[in-house]
């Protein structure tokens, strides 16, 4: 729901999507970037990789690094992904794994906000019914008054 908002995560989505490329771009790793520098878009300095290497610089490869680097094979076995070349978006076995994780995300938001209105439809009705007990139990405490 959020995540199409949040500059952060849409950018963790590109990287989920692409990797990063560390010096040369021999090999494409992953990471989970937790701060977004603003003078560098797709570029990133003091990142730990998942592979456990913490590198003084990483950034979104262009398309022939994307295509043609091999994956690390550390950051994919972190990530379930097979080994093999490519960023995973660009690779079909791991297209579908992002696919299928984008599926099981959008199914949860939406089971999530299904929820959210059944909660609120329900405490509506909760409401209107304590206003109806209230409404009918007026008549009898003025009784009790005469
Ligand atoms: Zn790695």
């Amino acid at each position: 729901m959020s995540d199409t908002t949040d500059p952060a995560a849409e950018m963790q989505r590109l990287i989920d999507a692409d990797w990063l490329q560390i010096d040369g771009g021999r090999l494409l790793h992953h990471a989970t970037i937790t701060h977004i520098e603003p003078d560098y878009e797709t570029e990133w300095h003091g990142v730990r990789l998942d592979c456990g290497q913490r590198v003084e610089w990483a950034c979104i490869p262009g398309i022939l690094t994307r295509i043609g680097a091999r994956r690390c094979a550390a950051c994919c076995e972190i990530n379930s992904y097979p080994t093999g070349k490519g960023s995973p978006i660009n690779e079909h076995v791991c297209r579908a794994m992002i696919e299928a994780y984008e599926t099981a995300i959008r199914e949860r938001d939406m089971a999530l906000e299904m929820h959210k209105i059944q909660f609120e439809r329900a405490n509506r009705i909760e409401a209107e019914r304590d206003a109806l007990r209230v409404e009918l139990e007026r008549p009898l405490l003025e009784g009790d008054d005469e």
